[in-house]
């Protein structure tokens, strides 16, 4: 079965001293009883009932069967199951419901939490200062399941799946897929937050319902995370959708105008090639390729007039033939 990998809602979290009963349930694990000052403790966010970025979700049943399978998983680094890359153990796991927050399908936002212990060495004391930093925040995790439906028609995905494409509206509704039955938990491990100098703390921004998309894209800018309500997503979708078609006509557009000057380019410079005009065309700027069409254009007229000895029938020559009228 394949092994799923999802980043955690919201990483790790304070609140690092252990308590009597975080102890006796971490010295379930040790060979030799822990004390307090022999652990560091923290909480973390494994997974929610949201849709992620993979257009996924897992069902509020998925999480409360994940809820004992992550209990004593160790957290690893860069889920690389090595042993020398384990550092930490979940020792508690349980669920949070908000009866506050919504997620965007409208269910109670739920998330499965976990607390886990490092045994405080010097090999551990890096990345005990990391997490503490907020350094060490994103997490993911790895878990297996059995069930993955679309969620327009509740079609199998393994079962070879349905005609809907994850991350499309239909009905107003954006279709994923919905994870449930879990069958393992694996790790979870902390995801690389690149070295720069709010390292550590993720900002991100919600979209207020009936935000336009300019003010989306300004609000947003320098946050590392947006989370888009799905009339937002909606919205940019449509915006997306109107943009590639526009993209199309502009793409003719311009594949016209090439070939417009590559042929007049031929009249008016003759010691150029037609591959030579095509190549310098395709390379121009859309602006410089209109202004060449004139150019090329006033020249070509000049070398070859349309009527060159006839004289042109003219509004004077209509006037003067009033003359002749009987
Ligand atoms: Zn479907």
């Amino acid at each position: 079965m394949e092994k799923l990998q999802k980043n955690a809602p919201s990483g790790v979290e304070c609140s690092f001293i252990p308590t009597e009963n975080d102890l006796e349930l971490i010295n379930r694990y040790t060979v030799k009883a822990l004390e307090a000052d022999e652990v560091f403790c923290f909480n973390l966010t494994l997974c929610d009932n949201e849709i992620d970025r993979d257009f996924e979700r897992f069902s509020v049943e998925a999480l409360t069967a994940l809820a004992p399978m992550f209990e004593g998983r160790t957290g690893i680094a860069d889920h690389s199951m090595k042993t020398e890359n384990q550092h930490s153990r979940i020792f508690r796991t349980w669920i949070e419901e908000s009866e506050i927050r919504k997620t965007s399908t409208g269910e109670n936002y739920t998330t499965l939490k976990a607390r886990a212990y490092i045994p405080i060495t010097p090999k551990s004391e890096e990345l005990i200062e990391q997490i503490k930093s907020g350094i060490k925040k994103e997490t993911s995790i790895s878990c297996t399941v059995s069930s993955q439906l679309c969620s327009v028609c509740k079609a199998e995905i393994r079962k070879g799946g349905c005609k809907h494409r994850k991350g499309e509206i239909y009905d107003g509704r954006m279709c994923h897929t919905v994870l449930s039955k879990p069958t393992d938990a694996y790790e979870f491990s902390f995801v690389a937050v690149p070295a720069q100098p709010e390292a550590g703390v993720t900002k991100s921004f919600t979209v207020p319902e009936g935000m336009a998309l300019d003010k989306i894209e300004k609000a947003a800018a320098g946050c590392e995370a947006v989370t888009l309500s799905i009339e937002a997503f909606s919205q940019l979708t449509a915006k997306i959708h109107s943009l590639q078609e526009l993209s199309k006509d502009a793409e003719k557009y311009r594949k016209a105008l090439e070939a417009r000057v590559s042929r007049l380019g031929a009249m008016a410079v003759p010691e150029l090639s037609s591959d030579e005009l095509e190549h310098i065309c395709a390379k121009l700027p859309t602006d410089s390729l209109t202004a060449l069409e004139k150019a090329f254009s006033a020249n070509a007229a000049k070398r070859f007039p349309l009527n060159p000895q006839l004289g042109t029938f003219t509004h004077e020559n209509k006037t003067d033939n009033k003359e002749f009228k009987i």
